[in-house]
């Protein structure tokens, strides 16, 4: 702290989910002061009601008001300018298009920074495992995306739509897609496909590991074949340290262990898979810390200090 500076710089968080939006305060030193997890409401107006909602508890957890925050960044889904704070597409929150920045105008003093939620929860993790330079984070919910860092930055692409992979065709004669492709490893992969198909044969996504009748093991193959293409891919195409699984889809128990015995399995015999290691890249999300309020605070300070 500088000469005249008595209050600790207090950075916000925010990571915006379609069913709970989690606040997060991180100090100038990076120490995570507190976090508070509410409902999401959803439109333009209750979506400013619960963001002002989380930022009032969070805020008092730690002793202030949420004008006294120096920076807050927001991840949150859909097409994210990062530059402008547009967003659109961002179907899970009841909101076609909007403008973050504008609508949470008088929620905040300081600017108000958004970032894709994927992209920002990369950051986060790369920071939770010691600023690793060179990460994919590949999230599996109920889409699919990859969000990459390579030497330390994020990959956005010209059109803020680098990692959206989800509509990358695996299977030319697999299931429709509402984007107009067939077999893409959203349709393969993706919660919204997956439960339809675990619900159609009275399956769960907990237990498949240990249904033996053949419709099951079908649908767990087919799943971790789809994760074994896009780990591959995602080696070849960017070489990063770490991959990182997460998102709702890939909770249970035995999915990453049967991943990595898979990639292990398909790496028999060729040595080109086996140089690439790609089981010993990968990692599960820490859970000691929320991953995606964490990288949405550094995207808000990183933005503001022009780093
Ligand atoms: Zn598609």
């Amino acid at each position: 702290m500088g000469p005249g500076e008595d209050t600790p710089r207090l950075s916000l968080g925010l990571d915006i989910g379609g069913t709970n939006i989690t606040g997060l305060v991180i100090d100038g030193d990076d120490r995570v002061c507190a976090s508070v997890t509410l409902p999401t409401r959803h439109g333009e107006q209750g979506l400013r009601e619960s963001v002002a909602a989380v930022a009032d508890a969070v805020a008092s957890a730690v002793g202030t008001t949420p004008a006294t925050f120096a920076t807050v960044g927001v991840g949150l889904p859909g097409i994210v300018d990062q530059a402008s704070g547009d967003v659109s597409h961002a179907v899970n929150l009841g909101i076609d298009q909007t403008n973050i920045p504008a609508l949470l105008a008088d929620v905040f003093t300081a600017p108000v920074v958004a970032e894709n939620d994927v992209k920002a929860t990369a950051l986060g993790i790369a920071h939770v495992m010691d600023d690793v330079s060179d990460l994919t984070y590949l999230n599996i919910g109920t889409g699919v995306a990859v969000a990459v860092i390579v030497g330390g930055r994020l990959v956005r692409g010209v059109s803020n739509g680098a990692g959206e992979i989800g509509h990358f065709s695996v299977d030319a004669q697999g299931e429709w897609c509402a984007c107009g492709q067939r077999g893409c490893l959203e349709t393969v992969a993706g919660g919204r496909g997956l439960w339809k198909r675990l619900a159609a044969i009275g399956a769960d996504i907990e237990t498949l590991d240990s249904d033996t009748r053949p419709e099951a093991v079908h649908e767990r193959e087919t799943f971790i074949d789809a994760l074994c293409q896009v780990a591959a891919l995602i080696a070849v195409a960017y070489d990063p340290a770490v991959i990182a699984l997460g998102g709702g889809v890939v909770h249970a128990a035995w999915i990453h262990p049967a991943l990595v015995a898979s990639l292990r399995e398909r790496a028999t015999g060729s040595p080109l898979l086996t140089s690439l290691a790609i089981a010993d890249r990968l990692r599960g999300v820490p859970d000691e810390v929320p991953a995606g309020a964490l990288g949405a605070a550094i995207v808000g300070r990183c933005s503001w200090s022009g780093a």
